[in-house]
């Protein structure tokens, strides 16, 4: 069907942008000889697994239900790294991983056995101290962080049981910020990484973003891999679905309270969280920033919730009712944290095929939201 023949509210994934940015990465692990893994947490839509595990080598969960999703559904190397495993979940994460990295020297020394035996290789998650971002909240390497294992408390005992070393410690960057990292990994944990066989750099990576510095990422790769003799994983999330999916809305109702305010057929809240939780501001189609174009909107969800903001844009034409509404770059963080509070019916889930045929892959009803409880 054609994209306008589609139901709205709608995420729509396009198929050919995913490939497109697939294929940097597939063509960055050709170049340098690194392996690069699928993060879930940002799009965990197992039907395009099968795709997206043709151009990488596998996948990077961060629990025991992510690992049983790429067990099932992507067919690569299974890796997985969580804050704190639970003694139910080991055995399973054992059989189906081939890859697991403890976060602390107490978790590695309870479960490593466990996981030798099954034949998996071992990680310790690494906290080089490096600050890369604004907010000290939202960063690994922050002061008192629970995530990694700082240099100062590396269990030296249980060194020859640790096969690889990982850090998460980047979000949205460049590769300047890749070799800063790596150098303040090199400081802290140099005198390891010869006897490590890999080296995760994490996610973060805004690989397929214009302008990222691909030169850059692959010098750095190749001298981690000639200096220590190891193989460097990458594990991208944002950046394998980077502008590959739309939010279709539709305009219901038109106010005017001090501003003309417009409400959409949607909810920020549940249907974007990142806009209302992380500040996101998304592209809409059609529209730009405030006050660039004649005619000012602010843009509002239709749930009871006064923070169900979209954000203020401006047009070139006033709204009108029924007009639809495309967000842009709304693949990432909307599937997987999409909720149902104060009973928003959930979008309907579309793609678009690389020959331009629209498809729709799944719609919920009044059942869903009675079936969470
Ligand atoms: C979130 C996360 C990733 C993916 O990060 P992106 O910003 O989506 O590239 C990779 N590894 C770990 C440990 C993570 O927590």
């Amino acid at each position: 069907m054609q994209e306008s023949a589609l139901p709205s509210p709608c995420y729509l994934i396009d198929q050919a942008k995913l490939k497109a940015n697939l294929t940097i990465l597939e063509n960055l692990r050709r170049d340098t000889g690194c392996k690069i893994l699928f993060a879930q947490k940002a799009f965990s839509s197992f039907p395009f697994y099968s795709m997206i595990a043709r151009y990488l080598d596998g996948t990077a969960s961060c629990s025991a239900y992510e690992a049983q999703l790429a067990h099932l559904y992507f067919h690569g190397e299974n890796h997985v790294c969580q804050t704190a495993y639970l003694p139910d979940e080991m055995t399973q994460l054992a059989e189906i991983c081939d890859h697991i990295t403890f976060n602390s020297p107490q978790q590695l020394e309870r479960y490593a056995g466990l996981a030798v035996a099954h034949g998996c290789s071992v990680g310790l998650r690494i906290n080089p101290e490096y600050l890369s971002q604004q907010l000290d909240e939202f960063d690994p390497c922050a002061p008192c962080s629970r995530l990694g294992t700082t240099a100062a408390s590396f269990p030296e005992a249980l060194a020859a049981k640790i096969r690889g070393l990982h850090v998460h410690a980047l979000y949205e960057q460049n590769a300047d910020a890749l070799e800063r990292l790596v150098k303040a990994v090199i400081d802290k944990f140099g005198t390891w990484l010869p006897q490590m066989a890999w080296l995760n750099l994490g996610g973060g990576h805004h690989i397929t973003r214009e302008g990222y510095q691909l030169e850059k990422l692959a010098a750095v790769t190749e001298m981690l891999q000639e200096t220590y003799n190891l193989t460097v994983y990458y594990e991208p999330g944002e950046a394998i679905v980077w502008e590959a999916g739309y939010f279709i809305t539709t305009v219901v109702d038109l106010i005017d309270n001090g501003m003309p305010l417009a409400i959409l057929d949607a909810s920020a809240v549940c249907h974007a969280p990142d806009i209302t939780e992380l500040r996101y501001r998304p592209p809409l189609i059609g529209a730009d920033k405030p006050n660039v174009l004649p005619y000012q909107y602010r843009l509002g969800g239709r749930s009871c919730l006064p923070e169900d903001i979209f954000g203020d844009y401006s047009f070139d034409h006033p709204l009108q009712i029924g007009e639809r509404l495309v967000f842009r770059d709304m693949a990432i963080n909307t599937l997987t944290k999409a909720k149902m509070y104060t009973g928003m019916p959930m979008p309907a889930v579309a793609v678009r095929e690389t020959d331009g045929n629209c498809k729709i892959l799944r719609s919920f009803d009044f059942s869903d939201y009675k079936n969470r409880f």
